[in-house]
């Protein structure tokens, strides 16, 4: 964990957000976007994704923007890497921390992916041993994020079996984490505590320390609590709440950063975001993208009257 922080919020606007929109965000917008949420204390950024750009043309810059977000001081910078070609380009822009989606809906992983889980725990292992060849210094973080985990839009519940067999799959790999992931808006406050305790049961508690929600049916925040409670510290969110899953139909809305900075920093906990920088990054978002929908409570009420944000003890 950071220094001096009690959660990590980790956005993924840049990423889940504008991958699942189809206007394509200027590579400028997106770089003002990112500096701007840093410098408003956000302190873990998944600025892209190393996609072919012909499937998602909305991130073809993402080398660009890694580079830039390499720039910034203090910045964690995650990109999403589909399979080791993605691990190669990831290195080699130099991202602090690259994610493999596995799908534990096979399906899914088939129709997002491309691979059978067979194949994504193979490329797990070549990404994992990409990363050791890297000289200690510059070694990036590798997690496996195991998406559909709450349940599929195509397969229904995942069995418990699955989901402990691709966990322990992708720590074999080589993975130095994994991530849970409510991919599809499935999860709820007593799932998400019970997912959490079964798979830190099989690959201890200090290799899942994350977790992924999206709000689809309105208990993105009440899931935070829960993981929150189960002992995670590292929480995805996007500002506006925009994003989604183009592979899962109907799997719309990321949980909004500004409502999970406010409920956090009013629970006491502290995330080194200052709330009224972060409410004026919405502006850069939404002046370049006018048609898109942006999401949050908090955004539209304001802060409520004499609202004190988390102090260290
Ligand atoms: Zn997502």
């Amino acid at each position: 964990m950071n220094a001096g922080i009690d959660v990590l919020i980790s956005e993924v606007g840049p990423r889940d957000g504008l991958q699942s929109i189809s206007a394509i965000m200027p590579l400028e917008a997106k770089k003002a976007w990112i500096a701007a949420e840093a410098a408003a204390g956000v302190r873990e950024i998944e600025v892209g994704s190393f996609v072919p750009a012909s499937l998602l043309p909305q991130l073809a810059d993402t080398a660009e923007v890694v580079a830039f977000a390499r720039t910034i001081p203090g910045l964690t910078v995650a990109v999403l890497v589909p399979n080791l070609r993605g691990a190669e380009a990831a290195v080699k822009a130099g991202a602090h921390k690259l994610t493999l989606p596995l799908s534990v809906s096979e399906t899914h992983s088939l129709k997002n992916l491309r691979r059978t889980h067979a194949q994504v725990l193979a490329e797990a292992k070549a990404i994992a041993d990409l990363v050791a060849a890297q000289p200690a210094d510059q070694r990036p973080k590798f997690e496996g994020s195991l998406s559909t985990a709450f349940g599929c839009t195509l397969e229904g519940p995942i069995p418990d079996e699955t989901l402990t067999r691709m966990a322990e799959g992708l720590m074999a790999a080589g993975c130095d984490e994994v991530g849970l992931s409510d991919t599809t808006g499935y999860a709820n406050p007593a799932e998400v505590g019970r997912l959490v305790k079964l798979i830190r049961g099989v690959v201890g508690d200090d290799k899942l320390t994350g977790i992924h929600l999206h709000n689809t049916r309105g208990l993105g925040l009440a899931n935070v609590v829960a993981a929150l409670n189960a002992g995670l510290d590292t929480i995805d969110s996007s500002l506006g709440g925009i994003g989604g899953c183009p592979f899962a139909p109907g799997a719309s809305g990321n949980i909004v950063t500004e409502d999970l900075a406010f409920m956090l920093e009013a629970m006491g906990l502290r995330t080194g975001v200052d709330l009224d920088k972060l409410l004026a990054v919405r502006k850069i978002v939404t002046d370049v993208l006018p048609d898109e929908p942006m999401y949050g409570f908090v955004p539209d009420a304001g802060l409520p009257l004499g609202f004190a944000p988390a102090r260290a003890a």
